[in-house]
């Protein structure tokens, strides 16, 4: 036993493709930066966005989150548990990115909006 994780039923370490369940990284690869599995503290921890596991992350996301209105993700990102919307974040950052524009939460803590800045009006 060299393991200390230990995985919960609900949620094992590994699917049955030796993929995490959480960010779809393959059994001899590293978790992606975000993943909750990874050793890096995603909160500082930023890719650049042209770096090919960023790439890799976005392809994964706009995958699985192409079809979702921006409103529909913004309310996801808004409604959603602690750190519950990572993907829909990449997401909404990746559609803004192409526009030219960027987000940032709202700084009323207790009622957080996402704010779009940037591009036209
Ligand atoms: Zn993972």
């Amino acid at each position: 036993m060299k393991s200390e994780f230990q995985p919960s039923q609900e949620q094992p370490e590994r699917n049955e493709n030796d993929e995490c369940p959480l960010c779809g990284a393959h059994i001899s690869e590293p978790h992606y930066p975000d993943c909750a599995r990874s050793p890096q503290d995603a909160a500082e921890y930023e890719m650049p966005s042209d770096s090919p596991e960023r790439l890799a992350l976005e392809g994964r996301v706009q995958a699985a989150l192409g079809h979702v209105s921006t409103s529909a993700l913004i309310r996801r990102m808004e409604t959603a548990e602690d750190f519950g919307y990572d993907d829909e974040e990449v997401e909404l950052s990746r559609r803004l990115r192409e526009q030219g524009k960027t987000w940032r939460w709202s700084e009323d803590f207790f009622n957080s909006k996402v704010v779009i800045e940037g591009g036209e009006g």
